[in-house]
């Protein structure tokens, strides 16, 4: 019988993502058959206290979702289990082997980074790095390529790369799936998809929320690794990589790391005109005042809160087509977007009026919607003598042509992501050579703010970050896209 063991299984992720993740899974009868659910932390409590924990934060979750059920509920129960361990020491895990019986094991380590190194060799050691087990591992792993490696040696010494599922949240999401099967399940975008057809790309991931009581975590990382190291680069990667010859996990991912090696360098001399970090201060964020990011520190910091990078990709394919990528905490909305913008038209047949006329614009919208929706010029109806133009928005997401089609749930990423581990198909995880080469090119952006003293630029909260960020694309006569623009 096969296991899954939530090491760190009554924390925070645990309790508010994976735990509910599993009951949809329940509820949706697609658990393996006689899969056990191993919570597993250090606190003395009880399997039954453990469950009334669990249900409470699953049933909260499911009602708000439509789908409390308790037959579900009642299945889901029977196989939930949990073990008092310490996960770094050997000794402590040798009853959780025995739980976990003979069967597949999958552990996913809900805990801090911190300890991934320690937990790992102590899973060996008790037998829970069997060849037919596997890993999950939460980001961040490291903080640069060097502790990446530290820990992910330790990791490669107990299990094979295939075992291994470092997760990305943002590729579980269903339209980041779909800007796969948009790309490589049509004919009419492959062709267009260069740089004789594409301006420029834009990747937003915008959050409202400051870094509040998250610093000491937060203020170690900066927007720059927290956000773009992983789901940024990760959602470029599909934009840009090359149409893979199959969906198997390695061939997608060997065009994803293709991507990231083509990824010119930032130089300390480059990186003042083609990235910008900043950090807010106090503003009005959603209508209320709030403090800036030293004020909640109590301490004057050098973090970035928002960073703006302009990413060029030395290939055939994407030379002179620029990435845009920004994010942010404390700006105006919470957006995540992929922009593809197409080039002009060469020319206007509509009274050579090009400012009537504006450019194609695909934008792929992971939040707050799920959705992809394309640009199109169309004639503005009516018996104008000069035909007036206007832009209109085609949907292309899901759920167009299907009336009983429902939206996808909100913690879908990870029920996608808990699946494939479960079932053993890493396409949507991270290869170590891609998180390698990922941190490689982060560590030089870093390093280059080092060397060349490039410090925070301040933002109000509640706005889209430093002007500068905008004078990227202005100088370039380039925009960022806005909410209905
Ligand atoms: P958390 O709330 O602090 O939970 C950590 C859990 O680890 C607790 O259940 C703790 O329970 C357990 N633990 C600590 N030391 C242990 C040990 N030696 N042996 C066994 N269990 C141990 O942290 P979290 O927010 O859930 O984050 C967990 C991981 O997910 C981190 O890597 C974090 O970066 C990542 N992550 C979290 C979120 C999120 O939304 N929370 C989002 C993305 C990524 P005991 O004290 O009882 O041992």
């Amino acid at each position: 019988m096969a296991a899954l063991v939530l090491f760190g299984g009554g924390g925070d992720l645990a309790m508010r993502m994976l735990l509910p993740s599993l009951y949809f899974l329940e509820h949706d009868g697609l658990l393996p058959d006689g899969l056990k659910i191993i919570g597993a932390a250090r606190s003395e409590e009880s399997r039954d206290e453990y469950v009334s924990k669990v249900r409470a934060s699953v049933e909260s979750k499911a009602k708000a979702d439509d789908a409390w059920s308790p037959e579900a509920w009642a299945r889901m129960e029977q196989r939930l289990d949990y073990l008092a361990v310490d996960a770094t020491s050997a000794e402590s895990l040798k009853p959780l082997k025995d739980k976990v019986g003979e069967g597949e094991c999958t552990s996913f380590l809900a805990v801090s980074p911190s300890l991934y190194a320690r937990i790992v060799t102590a899973m060996r050691a008790a037998g829970l790095a069997e060849p037919g087990d596997r890993v999950v591992l939460e980001k961040p792993v490291g903080r640069d390529l060097q502790t990446f490696s530290e820990i992910d040696d330790a990791v490669s010494d107990a299990f094979d790369e295939h075992q291994v599922f470092r997760i990305d949240h943002y590729l579980g999401k269903e339209t980041v799936q779909n800007l796969i099967a948009l790309r490589f399940g049509n004919t009419i975008f492959e062709p267009l998809w260069n740089n004789l057809s594409i301006d420029h790309v834009q990747i937003t991931v915008g959050e409202t929320v400051g870094v509040g009581d998250r610093w000491p975590y937060y203020d170690e990382y900066g927007a720059l690794k927290d956000m773009l190291q992983n789901h940024m680069l990760q959602l470029l990667c599909l934009v840009a990589m090359e149409p893979p010859s199959d969906l198997d996990p390695d061939s997608v991912r060997n065009e994803k790391v293709k991507v990231l090696r083509s990824l010119r360098r930032i130089t300390p001399e480059e990186a003042e005109r083609v990235t910008v970090r900043g950090q807010y201060v106090a503003g009005k964020s959603e209508g209320e005042q709030v403090p800036g990011y030293d004020d909640e520190r109590g301490l004057d910091s050098d973090t970035e809160t928002f960073v703006a990078i302009r990413a060029d990709i030395d290939n055939w394919r994407w030379a002179g087509v620029p990435f845009f990528m920004r994010t942010g905490k404390r700006l105006p909305e919470k957006r995540t977007e992929i922009v593809i913008q197409f080039k002009e038209l060469p020319h206007s047949i509509f009274d050579n009026d090009r400012g009537q006329v504006t450019a194609n614009r695909l934008v792929i919208e992971l939040q707050p919607q799920e959705d992809i929706s394309l640009s199109v010029m169309n004639k503005r109806p009516g018996l104008d003598q000069r035909m007036q133009l206007q832009p209109i928005r085609m949907s292309l997401s899901w759920g167009q042509d299907d009336k009983d089609a429902k939206p996808p749930r909100r913690r879908i990423a990870y029920e996608r992501l808990l699946l494939d581990a479960l079932n053993g198909d890493s396409t949507l995880f991270v290869r170590r050579d891609e998180a390698e080469q990922a941190w490689k090119w982060v560590d030089e952006v870093s390093q280059a703010w080092t060397d060349g003293n490039v410090k925070p630029i301040e933002y109000k909260a509640g706005t889209w970050g430093p002007g500068e960020a905008d004078f990227l694309l202005e100088r370039t006569g380039r925009a960022w896209n806005t909410k209905n623009g």
